[in-house]
């Protein structure tokens, strides 16, 4: 699923759907036209979307280039809304994923309807596994196929929650969205290849035709040629490994090592910060003369920390270990 965060013209949205609609060609790949109309933003003072005339534009792509478009509902009169225009595919954004009470509203609104051919639920703002399923089962009543799509939480990946639902609901298709995962167009590239190595079903991305002009997330969206040039080799590597191997890929380890590679770099962001204090503690102490090495303070560190992992089941000589090597970093910092 390709298009703009939002659709914010008529022109804006043919002109994205016309060098996508070519690349859907070229490469033989089935796109579904994407683009928000009612848009969730965070500042009442931003763009909120163009709205239900919006919908028209989408309706156009439909008919002159034949590809099906997707839109997001975030209320009853938004499904009804966009299901009178032909909308095909709908989904649900991750503010609205994290209210139950929502995404039931739009479940009823969808329920005893033959249309859409599918609904899409991101995960919750939240990174909450469980929510992101019980909203998956109170669509799934309606009849409706569902998707999941999985876009992580604050720009973190959130690799767990993904592998949690994947592993309970592997009979519902998930897509990966690396732009509202990464917020940065920079990382899209890279991180498709996740597709593949996790074995999920597919992507949403944001492709608008001119980024730098875009009137919501502007730093995530990718150009058309950014689009097909990261498609290709991995479409090509794609037919050819389902060719080769049809379905045994090792994606149970590439899940757990994304998880891993996540932890690391989460573990990193908190040392630095952790030695970041200590650096202004060293300043403080510098300032009012006192010496960078209490040992007193320290065996309290030692001891408390101690403690702290132990409730982990992990070994006190590997926590002393650790603790030893930080607080050595720390006094570095300190001096
Ligand atoms: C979007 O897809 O443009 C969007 C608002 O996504 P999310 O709900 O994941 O932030
Ligand atoms: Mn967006």
């Amino acid at each position: 699923m390709v298009g703009p965060c939002s659709a914010e013209s008529r022109e804006q949205v043919l002109e994205t759907a016309k060098e996508l609609s070519a690349i859907s060609c070229q490469l033989s790949v089935p796109f579904i036209f994407r683009a928000g109309v009612w848009k969730p933003r965070t500042s009442p003072d931003t763009f909120q979307g163009a709205g239900e005339e919006a919908l028209g534009w989408l309706a156009e792509v439909k008919q002159t280039f034949g590809m099906p478009v997707a839109t997001e509902v975030a209320t009853p009169e938004h499904v009804e809304a966009a299901l009178n225009a032909g909308i095909d595919y709908l989904w649900i954004g991750a503010r609205t994923s994290a209210n139950p009470i929502a995404v039931q509203a739009i479940a009823d609104a969808l329920n005893n309807r033959n249309n859409p051919k599918a609904v899409f639920i991101k995960n919750p703002v939240n990174a909450d596994a469980a929510l992101w399923m019980g909203n998956i089962e109170r669509l799934e009543r309606t009849g409706v196929p569902v998707m999941a799509v999985h876009r992580g939480c604050n720009h973190q990946p959130c690799w767990s929650m993904a592998h949690t639902v994947r592993t309970a609901r592997p009979d519902i298709p998930m897509l990966l969205d690396p732009s509202h995962l990464s917020g940065d167009a920079a990382k899209v590239p890279e991180l498709l290849k996740k597709v593949e190595e996790l074995g999920l079903d597919g992507a949403m991305i944001e492709v608008h035709c001119c980024p730098e002009q875009a009137l919501s997330d502007k730093a995530q969206q990718i150009t058309p040629t950014c689009l097909h040039d990261t498609l290709y080799p991995i479409l090509s590597r794609f037919c050819l490994a389902s060719l080769i191997s049809p379905s045994d890929g090792p994606e149970e380890l590439n899940w757990l090592r994304a998880e891993i590679d996540e932890i690391d770099d989460a573990l990193w962001d908190t040392i630095a910060a952790r030695m970041d204090v200590s650096q202004r503690i060293g300043a403080w102490k510098k300032a009012h003369g006192v010496a960078p090495l209490q040992p007193e303070r320290y065996q309290q560190i030692l001891a408390q920390r101690q403690l702290w992992a132990q409730k982990s089941g992990m070994d006190a000589a590997f926590i002393e270990k650790v603790f030893n090597l930080i607080h050595e970093q720390s006094l570095k910092v300190q001096e």
